[in-house]
Protein backbone atom coordinates (compact mmCIF):
# COMPACT_ATOMS: atom_id res chain seq x y z
CA UNK A 1 0.00 0.00 0.00
CA UNK A 2 1.18 3.90 -0.33
CA UNK A 3 1.08 3.82 3.48
CA UNK A 4 3.18 1.04 3.61
CA UNK A 5 5.92 2.27 1.16
CA UNK A 6 6.33 5.62 3.20
CA UNK A 7 9.42 4.99 4.83
CA UNK A 8 11.10 2.46 2.05
CA UNK A 9 10.44 5.28 -0.09
CA UNK A 10 12.10 8.19 2.47
CA UNK A 11 15.04 5.81 2.79
CA UNK A 12 15.35 6.04 -0.91
CA UNK A 13 15.26 9.77 -0.79
CA UNK A 14 17.27 9.95 1.92
CA UNK A 15 20.62 7.56 0.63
CA UNK A 16 20.07 9.82 -2.95
CA UNK A 17 20.31 12.69 -1.00
CA UNK A 18 23.65 11.51 0.91
CA UNK A 19 24.66 9.99 -2.42
CA UNK A 20 24.00 13.72 -3.96
CA UNK A 21 25.87 15.35 -1.40
CA UNK A 22 28.97 13.22 -1.61
CA UNK A 23 29.36 13.62 -5.14
CA UNK A 24 29.41 17.07 -4.60
CA UNK A 25 31.95 16.91 -1.86
CA UNK A 26 34.06 14.64 -4.22
CA UNK A 27 33.88 17.15 -7.26
CA UNK A 28 34.48 19.80 -4.56
CA UNK A 29 37.58 18.25 -3.64
CA UNK A 30 38.67 17.46 -7.00
CA UNK A 31 37.92 21.19 -8.05
CA UNK A 32 40.33 22.77 -5.44
CA UNK A 33 43.18 20.68 -7.40
CA UNK A 34 42.19 21.31 -10.37
CA UNK A 35 43.91 24.69 -11.47
CA UNK A 36 47.20 24.20 -10.15
CA UNK A 37 46.73 20.55 -12.18
CA UNK A 38 46.40 22.60 -15.66
CA UNK A 39 42.65 20.78 -15.68
CA UNK A 40 41.82 23.53 -16.80
CA UNK A 41 40.85 25.86 -20.20
CA UNK A 42 39.90 28.98 -21.97
CA UNK A 43 36.99 28.30 -24.94
CA UNK A 44 36.23 31.58 -27.13
CA UNK A 45 32.92 31.66 -28.61
CA UNK A 46 32.56 34.23 -31.65
CA UNK A 47 30.34 37.14 -31.05
CA UNK A 48 29.34 38.39 -34.07
CA UNK A 49 27.52 42.05 -35.90
CA UNK A 50 24.38 40.60 -36.99
CA UNK A 51 23.95 42.90 -39.97
CA UNK A 52 27.55 42.80 -41.12
CA UNK A 53 28.26 39.17 -40.01
CA UNK A 54 31.88 40.71 -38.89
CA UNK A 55 33.16 39.55 -35.84
CA UNK A 56 34.01 41.65 -33.18
CA UNK A 57 34.72 39.24 -30.62
CA UNK A 58 34.66 36.06 -28.36
CA UNK A 59 33.31 35.18 -25.29
CA UNK A 60 35.47 33.28 -22.73
CA UNK A 61 34.06 30.72 -21.49
CA UNK A 62 36.18 28.01 -18.70
CA UNK A 63 36.34 24.94 -19.47
CA UNK A 64 37.47 21.41 -17.16
CA UNK A 65 39.11 18.52 -18.32
CA UNK A 66 38.39 16.29 -15.16
CA UNK A 67 41.05 13.26 -15.56
CA UNK A 68 38.61 10.48 -15.37
CA UNK A 69 34.71 12.45 -15.61
CA UNK A 70 36.15 14.25 -18.91
CA UNK A 71 34.63 17.12 -19.25
CA UNK A 72 32.29 19.16 -16.72
CA UNK A 73 30.58 21.76 -17.10
CA UNK A 74 30.94 25.12 -15.74
CA UNK A 75 26.78 25.24 -15.29
CA UNK A 76 28.02 22.40 -12.88
CA UNK A 77 31.32 23.47 -11.18
CA UNK A 78 31.09 27.33 -10.98
CA UNK A 79 28.09 27.59 -8.70
CA UNK A 80 30.31 24.76 -6.09
CA UNK A 81 33.38 26.86 -6.84
CA UNK A 82 31.18 29.91 -5.48
CA UNK A 83 30.33 27.60 -2.78
CA UNK A 84 33.13 26.46 -1.88
CA UNK A 85 35.37 29.80 -1.83
CA UNK A 86 37.22 28.64 -5.17
CA UNK A 87 35.52 31.36 -7.57
CA UNK A 88 38.27 33.88 -6.83
CA UNK A 89 41.24 32.03 -8.05
CA UNK A 90 39.66 30.48 -10.76
CA UNK A 91 38.10 33.78 -11.93
CA UNK A 92 41.34 35.38 -11.63
CA UNK A 93 42.87 32.65 -13.77
CA UNK A 94 40.37 32.83 -16.47
CA UNK A 95 40.74 36.74 -16.66
CA UNK A 96 44.38 36.67 -16.78
CA UNK A 97 44.55 33.77 -19.77
CA UNK A 98 41.17 35.75 -21.61
CA UNK A 99 43.80 38.89 -21.64
CA UNK A 100 46.34 37.53 -22.42
CA UNK A 101 45.69 35.09 -25.02
CA UNK A 102 43.04 38.22 -26.60
CA UNK A 103 45.80 40.62 -26.68
CA UNK A 104 47.51 38.18 -29.78
CA UNK A 105 44.35 38.22 -31.82
CA UNK A 106 44.74 39.95 -34.85
CA UNK A 107 42.35 43.28 -35.05
CA UNK A 108 40.59 44.98 -32.45
CA UNK A 109 38.77 41.67 -31.59
CA UNK A 110 36.83 42.16 -28.04
CA UNK A 111 37.46 39.58 -25.15
CA UNK A 112 34.03 38.89 -22.77
CA UNK A 113 35.08 37.83 -19.19
CA UNK A 114 32.22 36.29 -16.96
CA UNK A 115 32.52 37.56 -13.84
CA UNK A 116 30.41 35.93 -10.84
CA UNK A 117 28.80 37.93 -8.45
CA UNK A 118 30.94 36.99 -5.51
CA UNK A 119 33.99 38.64 -7.78
CA UNK A 120 31.82 41.61 -8.29
CA UNK A 121 31.38 42.02 -4.75
CA UNK A 122 35.46 41.98 -4.18
CA UNK A 123 37.02 45.10 -3.32
CA UNK A 124 40.06 44.39 -5.21
CA UNK A 125 38.25 43.25 -8.48
CA UNK A 126 39.39 47.12 -10.12
CA UNK A 127 43.35 45.98 -8.87
CA UNK A 128 42.91 42.66 -10.76
CA UNK A 129 41.50 44.32 -14.03
CA UNK A 130 44.27 46.44 -13.80
CA UNK A 131 47.12 44.22 -13.52
CA UNK A 132 45.64 41.80 -15.87
CA UNK A 133 45.93 44.59 -18.66
CA UNK A 134 48.81 46.01 -17.70
CA UNK A 135 50.84 42.28 -18.00
CA UNK A 136 49.02 41.31 -21.43
CA UNK A 137 48.85 44.95 -23.01
CA UNK A 138 45.69 44.29 -23.80
CA UNK A 139 43.57 47.50 -24.17
CA UNK A 140 41.39 47.99 -21.79
CA UNK A 141 38.11 49.16 -24.09
CA UNK A 142 38.71 45.36 -25.52
CA UNK A 143 38.08 43.57 -22.56
CA UNK A 144 34.14 43.55 -21.57
CA UNK A 145 33.03 42.13 -18.48
CA UNK A 146 30.07 40.27 -18.36
CA UNK A 147 28.16 40.30 -14.98
CA UNK A 148 24.49 39.28 -13.91
CA UNK A 149 21.44 40.87 -12.64
CA UNK A 150 22.29 38.78 -9.53
CA UNK A 151 24.90 41.13 -8.69
CA UNK A 152 22.92 43.69 -7.47
CA UNK A 153 21.25 41.23 -4.82
CA UNK A 154 24.88 40.23 -3.65
CA UNK A 155 25.04 41.25 0.05
CA UNK A 156 27.58 44.19 0.81
CA UNK A 157 28.28 45.19 -2.08
CA UNK A 158 28.67 48.64 -3.41
CA UNK A 159 27.55 48.19 -6.92
CA UNK A 160 27.64 52.23 -7.84
CA UNK A 161 31.09 52.54 -6.89
CA UNK A 162 32.41 49.17 -8.27
CA UNK A 163 30.25 50.35 -11.96
CA UNK A 164 32.42 53.58 -11.49
CA UNK A 165 35.52 52.42 -10.55
CA UNK A 166 35.52 49.62 -13.44
CA UNK A 167 34.30 52.76 -16.11
CA UNK A 168 37.23 54.69 -14.85
CA UNK A 169 39.57 51.84 -15.98
CA UNK A 170 38.14 51.92 -19.43
CA UNK A 171 36.63 48.26 -19.39
CA UNK A 172 33.26 47.43 -21.27
CA UNK A 173 30.23 46.08 -19.21
CA UNK A 174 27.69 43.73 -20.65
CA UNK A 175 24.75 42.83 -18.50
CA UNK A 176 24.42 38.83 -19.11
CA UNK A 177 21.44 36.72 -19.39
CA UNK A 178 19.16 39.56 -19.46
CA UNK A 179 15.62 38.77 -18.77
CA UNK A 180 16.17 35.64 -16.58
CA UNK A 181 16.81 37.22 -13.36
CA UNK A 182 14.52 39.13 -10.96
CA UNK A 183 14.30 42.01 -14.03
CA UNK A 184 13.61 44.99 -12.19
CA UNK A 185 14.17 47.51 -14.64
CA UNK A 186 15.34 50.35 -11.69
CA UNK A 187 19.38 49.83 -12.09
CA UNK A 188 19.21 50.04 -15.88
CA UNK A 189 18.68 53.73 -15.20
CA UNK A 190 22.11 53.82 -13.31
CA UNK A 191 23.94 51.31 -14.10
CA UNK A 192 26.70 51.75 -16.90
CA UNK A 193 26.56 48.94 -19.56
CA UNK A 194 27.37 48.97 -22.89
CA UNK A 195 25.63 45.84 -24.07
CA UNK A 196 22.74 44.07 -22.97
CA UNK A 197 22.98 39.85 -23.25
CA UNK A 198 19.52 38.79 -23.96
CA UNK A 199 19.07 35.14 -22.90
CA UNK A 200 19.07 32.27 -24.83
CA UNK A 201 15.35 31.21 -23.54
CA UNK A 202 14.13 34.02 -25.28
CA UNK A 203 15.44 32.54 -28.68
CA UNK A 204 14.84 29.01 -28.36
CA UNK A 205 11.75 29.44 -29.37
CA UNK A 206 11.32 32.82 -31.10
CA UNK A 207 10.47 31.41 -34.32
CA UNK A 208 7.40 29.70 -33.20
CA UNK A 209 4.29 31.55 -34.72
CA UNK A 210 2.42 31.38 -31.54
CA UNK A 211 6.18 32.41 -29.62
CA UNK A 212 5.46 35.77 -27.53
CA UNK A 213 9.27 36.04 -27.54
CA UNK A 214 9.70 37.98 -30.75
CA UNK A 215 7.69 41.11 -29.28
CA UNK A 216 9.92 40.19 -25.84
CA UNK A 217 12.85 40.50 -27.49
CA UNK A 218 12.31 44.21 -29.90
CA UNK A 219 11.24 45.37 -27.12
CA UNK A 220 14.33 44.93 -24.97
CA UNK A 221 16.36 45.90 -28.11
CA UNK A 222 13.88 49.49 -27.90
CA UNK A 223 15.24 49.70 -24.37
CA UNK A 224 18.72 48.62 -25.23
CA UNK A 225 18.59 51.63 -27.59
CA UNK A 226 17.44 54.14 -25.89
CA UNK A 227 19.89 53.56 -23.15
CA UNK A 228 22.65 54.04 -25.99
CA UNK A 229 22.99 50.11 -25.27
CA UNK A 230 24.05 47.18 -27.58
CA UNK A 231 21.94 43.67 -28.10
CA UNK A 232 23.67 40.30 -28.43
CA UNK A 233 20.99 37.71 -28.90
CA UNK A 234 22.59 34.23 -26.87
CA UNK A 235 22.07 30.61 -28.02
CA UNK A 236 21.26 30.79 -31.97
CA UNK A 237 21.56 27.40 -33.05
CA UNK A 238 19.41 27.44 -36.63
CA UNK A 239 19.44 30.00 -39.72
CA UNK A 240 15.70 30.72 -39.17
CA UNK A 241 16.92 31.77 -35.93
CA UNK A 242 19.37 33.80 -36.87
CA UNK A 243 17.15 36.02 -39.65
CA UNK A 244 14.30 36.27 -37.62
CA UNK A 245 17.09 37.55 -34.90
CA UNK A 246 18.37 40.18 -37.53
CA UNK A 247 15.04 41.42 -38.63
CA UNK A 248 14.18 42.16 -35.11
CA UNK A 249 17.50 44.59 -35.02
CA UNK A 250 19.56 42.81 -32.46
CA UNK A 251 22.80 44.27 -32.75
CA UNK A 252 25.18 41.04 -32.11
CA UNK A 253 24.54 37.53 -32.53
CA UNK A 254 25.87 34.29 -30.78
CA UNK A 255 25.65 30.74 -30.81
CA UNK A 256 26.42 27.41 -32.47
CA UNK A 257 25.12 27.95 -36.03
CA UNK A 258 28.21 30.27 -36.65
CA UNK A 259 30.75 28.16 -33.87
CA UNK A 260 30.46 26.10 -30.52
CA UNK A 261 33.37 27.64 -28.11
CA UNK A 262 36.73 26.82 -29.33
CA UNK A 263 40.11 26.74 -28.17
CA UNK A 264 42.45 29.89 -28.72
CA UNK A 265 44.68 27.20 -31.27
CA UNK A 266 41.45 26.51 -33.19
CA UNK A 267 40.04 30.67 -32.80
CA UNK A 268 43.87 31.36 -34.35
CA UNK A 269 44.15 28.92 -37.11
CA UNK A 270 40.48 29.88 -37.83
CA UNK A 271 41.31 33.84 -38.20
CA UNK A 272 44.19 32.83 -40.28
CA UNK A 273 42.60 30.62 -42.70
CA UNK A 274 40.29 33.40 -43.20
CA UNK A 275 37.06 31.71 -41.84
CA UNK A 276 36.05 34.43 -39.48
CA UNK A 277 37.48 37.65 -41.54
CA UNK A 278 34.05 37.64 -42.79
CA UNK A 279 32.99 40.15 -45.76
CA UNK A 280 30.19 41.66 -45.18
CA UNK A 281 27.95 40.68 -47.28
CA UNK A 282 29.38 36.92 -47.02
CA UNK A 283 27.53 34.25 -44.82
CA UNK A 284 29.44 33.14 -41.79
CA UNK A 285 28.05 29.85 -42.02
CA UNK A 286 27.65 26.95 -44.53
CA UNK A 287 24.65 27.20 -46.04
CA UNK A 288 22.77 24.25 -47.75
CA UNK A 289 20.84 26.32 -50.48
P1 LIG B 1 26.75 32.29 -20.14
O1 LIG B 1 27.75 33.28 -19.70
O2 LIG B 1 25.37 32.79 -20.38
O3 LIG B 1 27.37 31.61 -21.44
C1 LIG B 1 26.62 31.17 -22.54
C2 LIG B 1 26.45 29.67 -22.54
O4 LIG B 1 25.66 29.28 -23.66
C3 LIG B 1 27.76 28.89 -22.65
O5 LIG B 1 27.60 27.70 -21.91
C4 LIG B 1 27.79 28.57 -24.15
O6 LIG B 1 28.63 27.47 -24.48
C5 LIG B 1 26.35 28.28 -24.39
N1 LIG B 1 25.96 28.43 -25.80
C6 LIG B 1 26.52 29.20 -26.75
N2 LIG B 1 25.88 29.09 -27.92
C7 LIG B 1 24.87 28.22 -27.72
C8 LIG B 1 23.84 27.69 -28.57
O7 LIG B 1 23.71 28.02 -29.76
N3 LIG B 1 22.97 26.81 -27.98
C9 LIG B 1 23.07 26.45 -26.68
N4 LIG B 1 22.17 25.57 -26.20
N5 LIG B 1 24.03 26.92 -25.85
C10 LIG B 1 24.92 27.81 -26.36
P2 LIG B 1 28.78 27.14 -20.97
O8 LIG B 1 30.11 27.40 -21.61
O9 LIG B 1 28.42 25.74 -20.60
O10 LIG B 1 28.68 28.08 -19.70
C11 LIG B 1 27.53 28.06 -18.88
C12 LIG B 1 27.56 29.19 -17.88
O11 LIG B 1 28.63 29.01 -16.96
C13 LIG B 1 27.81 30.57 -18.51
O12 LIG B 1 26.62 31.09 -19.06
C14 LIG B 1 28.30 31.34 -17.30
O13 LIG B 1 27.22 31.73 -16.51
C15 LIG B 1 29.10 30.27 -16.56
N6 LIG B 1 30.52 30.43 -16.90
C16 LIG B 1 31.23 29.93 -17.93
N7 LIG B 1 32.53 30.32 -17.87
C17 LIG B 1 32.63 31.10 -16.75
C18 LIG B 1 33.73 31.81 -16.13
O14 LIG B 1 34.87 31.84 -16.62
N8 LIG B 1 33.44 32.49 -14.97
C19 LIG B 1 32.18 32.50 -14.44
N9 LIG B 1 31.98 33.18 -13.30
N10 LIG B 1 31.14 31.85 -15.00
C20 LIG B 1 31.37 31.17 -16.14
MG1 LIG C 1 28.27 35.11 -20.37
MG1 LIG D 1 24.36 34.33 -20.91
MG1 LIG E 1 23.92 31.76 -18.63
Amino acid sequence: SAKGSGRGRFRFYSSDLLQAAEDRRVLEEDLRDALVNGQMWVAYQPVVAAQTNIVTGFEALIRWKHPERGNISPALFIPIAEDANLITDLGEWVLRKACQEAATWPGKMKVAVNVSPIQFASDTLPQLISSALADSGLPPGRLELEITESVFLQDGADTDKMFAELKKLGVRLALDDFGTGYSSLGYLKTAPFDKIKIDQSFVRDATQPESRNGAIISAIVALAEALGMETTAEGIESLDQLSLIRDLRVSHVQGYVYSQPVGNDVLLEKCEAGAWEIAPSGPAVQRSD
